[in-house]
């Protein structure tokens, strides 16, 4: 077989056999087949997309380039959760903790920022010391001693996904629904859970920006995870603004941290709560979601969660000081406020265009494997429904110099629309999908 044959015949719309896919991913997980023509493959199945078949191929094909953990003799059910992007997106720092506080363990691969969307990995690395590529025995052991693990990609879980997601975030080959798909559910399956819930934002801060094209990914996800014995439950949540204030690594480690001490965004809680509570209903520790919104409301109001997230962070390496003193958290020299224009209320705040903006001071990468600055990023002051007076502070831009205000403020301001009438928001949370 030759890369070029492949990449013509995905480019030319035809379906690729399981053996090609398989050749494929083996190929580039090994070298052999170089960026580039990864890339170009990548931007066919973008225009061409996949069958069914096909996905669930290449997510085999991908699990199959590592490990697959088998946890059972750590933990009798363990549970997982990933969210498809999203801009402000720091459930899993609150819904990790809760659920692992109220009993249930939590084994979970994160991935790095891709595109304007954040990713967890990359705002875990703010905190001093925490380590994030753990080898497989390290991984298994920070779900038997603590019951919360969250880990990057490493050579031994996965590891194709790593490859094509560090291409994917460059080549602007994210938003495809077989490769999204295969995406998540290649590291959930390796990952070793036995249920998983996947919040699949939608809006424009979203890599899915309409209920169609989402409704379309979590029936993809769910159609992979019941294939292969995997319980799996979507959520799909509202992304047309940010979730919660802060945008950027630390920032929204922060804004965590507020939460899990009770004093979090309603938004932000609120997805929270919902995702944990299909996770301890389909660990058989709740009944009905309600009764799982209780138990964790319970692990927040008793300390018990934030207790949990000092130990996870002690478990990797990290210095849990911040927990007590969040100015420890790597901290931007440069704060600049930008101020409404006009009086009235904010109609809507474009959550792609502040995540564009945040990866363009520095939060996110422009190539791949760049470093990233974890301080920088904004604050939003005002919210989608907001009264608001002219001179009112929006959002404040947490930059290293003026330089980088100066290349994103027209672009921030931009993003807040302000009207004469209050808006009619929808809900936080859309749809489930089980
Ligand atoms: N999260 C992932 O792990 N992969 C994607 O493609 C998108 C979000």
């Amino acid at each position: 077989m030759r890369a070029a044959d492949l990449i013509a015949a995905k480019r030319d719309g035809h379906e690729l056999s399981r053996e090609q896919i398989r050749w494929f991913v083996q190929g580039f997980s090994s070298g052999d087949i170089a960026d580039y023509q990864v890339s170009a493959w990548l931007m066919a199945v973008y225009f061409q997309g996949m069958s069914p078949r096909e996905t669930a191929d290449l997510t085999r094909a991908m699990v199959e380039s590592g490990q697959h953990l088998d946890l059972t003799k750590v933990a009798p059910f363990v549970v997982d959760k990933h969210s498809t992007g999203g801009v402000g997106d720091k459930t899993t720092l609150v819904v990790g903790p809760l659920v692992a506080a109220a009993g249930v363990p939590v084994g979970k691969m994160s991935g790095r920022g891709l595109g304007f969307s954040g990713g967890t990995i990359d705002k875990l690395e703010s905190i001093r010391g925490f380590r994030t590529e753990l080898r497989v025995d390290e991984f298994v052991a920070g779900i038997e001693r603590v019951g919360l693990v969250v880990a990057s990609q490493t050579g031994d879980l996965a590891p194709a996904d790593g490859r094509l997601y560090a291409l994917r975030d460059v080549t602007a080959t994210i938003e495809s629904i077989p490769l999204i798909a295969s995406s998540i559910m290649s590291k959930k399956i390796a990952a070793g859970a036995n249920a998983v819930v996947l919040d699949v934002k939608v809006g424009r801060g979203a890599f899915m920006k309409g209920i169609e094209e989402a409704r379309a990914l979590a029936t993809a996800m769910r159609d992979i995870g019941s294939d292969v014995g995997l319980k799996v439950r979507a959520v799909l949540t509202d992304m047309d603004q940010p979730l919660g204030f802060a945008v950027g690594n630390a920032l929204e480690v922060a804004e965590a941290v507020e939460t899990l001490k009770g004093n979090g965004p309603e938004d932000l809680l609120e997805v929270s709560l919902t995702l944990g509570s299909h996770l301890l209903v389909m660990a058989g520790r709740a009944t009905t979601p309600e009764e799982g919104v209780d138990q964790l409301k319970n692990a927040l109001a008793e300390g018990k969660a934030l207790e949990k997230f000092r130990q996870f962070v002690l478990n990797q390496g990290g210095d849990p000081a911040f927990i007590d003193d969040l100015t420890l958290l790597p901290q931007a020299p440069v704060h600049f406020d930008v101020p409404a224009q006009s009086s009235g209320y904010v109609t809507s705040v474009d959550a792609e265009a502040l995540g564009r903006a945040s990866v363009e001071i520095g939060a996110g990468r422009q190539v791949k494997g760049a470093a990233i600055d974890h301080s920088v990023g904004v604050t939003l002051h005002k919210k989608p429904g907001d009264p608001v007076k002219q001179g009112d502070v929006l959002v404040t831009i947490h930059a290293a110099n003026h330089e980088a205000v100066a290349a994103v403020v027209a672009a921030i301001e931009a993003a807040f629309v302000i009207g004469e009438s209050q808006p009619v928001l929808p809900p936080t949370i859309l749809e489930i999908v089980s």
